[in-house]
C-alpha cells in the first residue's frame, strides 16, 4: 500500500491515517445536520511512489488504495463493463459513446465501491458495527458487503426507499430502520447514532473512504480505454459524492504523472433536486426544498458533498444541467432498447442529460470518448417505467391466437 495522509479539502491542514476518522476536526466544528459538509478529508498518496510503481502491464490497483489488501472483504466489487454503443451513439453525433455499467456489481449499485473500502476500513480497526443512512442503495452496498464478513450494518432509510432495495437489505441481514421523513432526516439520526452510541459511520462523503472507494469506477475506465483519458464523463448527481470521486481517481493519476489531463465532468440533476446544479451556476449553495424526482437515488436536499461536486465539475472545466423526470425515463427507454442495459431512473439521468446537452448550443463535439456512468441496475425500481409501458395480455397458447 501506497503512504498516505488526509488533508481537508477547505483548510488544507494534513492529518495522519488514525489522527482523524471523519471531518477535519477544525472545519468540522462548523458542520451542523441540514448543511453540504465542511472540512471534507481527501486521501492525499505519496504520488511518487505510484508513479515510479504503477505498470501498465500489471497495474496493481492497490497502489492507489489506502486500505491494506488483508483487510479487503471476500466480495468481488468492481470490474464492471465499459461498454461502446454505437447504436445509442448515432443519434446523438459522439462517435465514440461508451456506457460504464456499474449495475453489475453485487448488490446492483456502484456504491458498492464505498461499502467496500468502508468495511475494509472497519476490519482494519477491529469494528464490528457500521451505521449508514440512505435512499437505498448504498444501504443496499453496504448490507450486501457487510454480509460477506463478520460486521453488523445498521441502515436508515426514508420510508419512501423502493421495496427492492429494502428486499436487498433484509435479506442480507443488515437491521433496517424505516425513517418517517427524507434522506436528510435518516443522514442526521445516522451521524447521532455514531457519536452517541458507537459503530463506524459509513456516511457518504462524512466518511472519506466513501469518496476513495467510488474512485475506483474512474481508474477502471481509463485502464479500461487503453489507458487514455475520456473527453468527457456525464455522471447523475445526487449528493455529489459519486462525481466527487470519478474527478479523484483522475486527480490522483495526474499527480501520479500517469496522465496529463483530466475529463470534463458532466453532472446531471433531476429538475426538482438541483442544490449542485444552481451552486455550480450561481456560486451561491441554497437547498433543493422538494426533491420530487421518481429517480430516488438522486433525489436530495442537502446534498452531503455540494463543496466538492462543484469543486470537481469546475476543475474539471465541466458543466452541470438538470433534467425532467419524463426525460429521464425517456432516457431509460432509450438506454435499454438501443444497448440492452437497464439502469435505474437515476443512473439514466447521465443519458437524459447527454441528450439534452446534444440539442443544445453547449453540445459536445468530439470525436474522443465519452463516457455514461449507469450507476444502478434497472430492476431496482421498476415502479417508475412501469407506470409507463404496458405488458401484453395473455393469449391461448396456439399459433391461431397470435396477433403477430
Ligand atoms: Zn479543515
Amino acid at each position: 500500500m501506497t503512504p498516505f495522509s488526509y488533508r481537508c479539502t477547505d483548510c488544507g491542514r494534513s492529518f495522519s491515517r488514525d489522527e482523524v476518522r471523519y471531518l477535519c476536526p477544525e472545519c468540522g466544528k462548523a458542520y451542523r445536520p441540514g448543511i453540504p459538509l465542511v472540512g471534507v478529508l481527501e486521501v492525499v498518496f505519496d504520488y511518487a511512489v505510484i508513479g515510479r510503481a504503477f505498470d501498465r502491464a500489471r497495474p496493481d490497483w492497490n497502489l492507489f488504495c489506502p486500505v491494506e489488501k488483508e483487510f479487503h472483504p471476500p466480495i468481488q466489487v468492481g470490474n464492471t463493463p465499459l461498454s461502446r454503443v454505437d447504436r445509442l451513439a448515432d443519434g446523438l453525433g459522439l462517435p465514440s459513446l461508451w456506457v460504464k455499467n456499474d449495475g453489475l456489481n453485487p448488490s446492483g449499485s456502484l456504491k458498492d465501491r464505498a461499502s467496500f473500502l468502508v468495511v475494509a476500513e472497519a476490519r482494519r480497526l477491529g469494528m464490528d458495527l457500521i451505521v449508514a443512512a440512505s435512499t437505498g442503495n448504498a444501504a443496499s452496498a453496504l448490507a450486501a458487503v457487510c454480509a460477506a464478513t463478520d460486521i453488523k450494518a445498521l441502515i436508515f432509510v426514508p420510508e419512501t426507499a423502493p421495496k427492492a432495495k429494502l428486499v436487498q437489505m433484509v435479506l442480507c441481514g443488515a437491521t433496517v430502520v424505516p425513517i418517517q421523513g427524507t434522506y436528510d432526516d435518516a443522514f442526521t439520526l445516522s451521524l447521532e447514532f455514531t457519536d452517541q452510541r458507537g459503530g463506524l459511520n459509513r456516511n457518504t462523503a462524512y466518511h472519506p473512504l466513501t469518496i476513495e472507494g467510488k474512485k475506483t469506477v474512474g481508474l477502471e475506465i481509463w485502464a479500461q480505454l487503453g489507458f487514455q483519458v475520456p473527453d468527457a464523463i456525464l455522471v447523475s448527481v445526487g449528493d455529489g459524492v459519486i462525481i466527487g470521486g470519478v474527478h479523484k481517481a483522475f486527480v490522483d493519476l495526474q499527480r501520479a504523472g500517469l496522465i496529463d489531463r483530466l475529463p470534463r465532468l458532466i453532472g446531471v440533476q433531476a429538475e426538482t433536486s438541483d442544490a449542485i446544479h444552481r451552486y455550480v451556476e450561481t456560486g451561491q449553495y441554497s437547498d433543493a426544498p422538494n426533491p420530487t424526482t421518481r429517480a430516488d437515488s438522486i433525489s436530495v436536499t442537502c446534498p452531503s458533498n455540494a463543496h466538492g461536486a462543484r469543486r470537481a465539475i469546475l476543475e474539471s472545466r465541466g458543466l452541470t444541467l438538470t433534467v425532467t423526470d419524463e426525460e429521464i425515463l425517456d432516457a431509460q427507454s432509450l438506454l435499454a432498447a438501443r444497448t440492452g442495459i437497464f439502469t435505474e431512473p437515476a443512473g439514466a439521468a447521465a443519458l437524459a442529460g447527454l441528450v439534452k446537452l446534444q440539442a443544445s448550443p453547449n453540445r459536445l463535439a468530439t470525436s474522443g470518448p465519452v463516457i455514461l456512468l449507469a450507476t444502478g441496475h434497472g430492476l431496482k425500481d421498476v415502479e417508475a417505467p412501469l407506470s409507463r409501458i404496458s405488458i401484453p395480455p395473455a393469449v391461448a397458447p396456439v399459433l391461431a391466437a397470435l396477433a403477430l
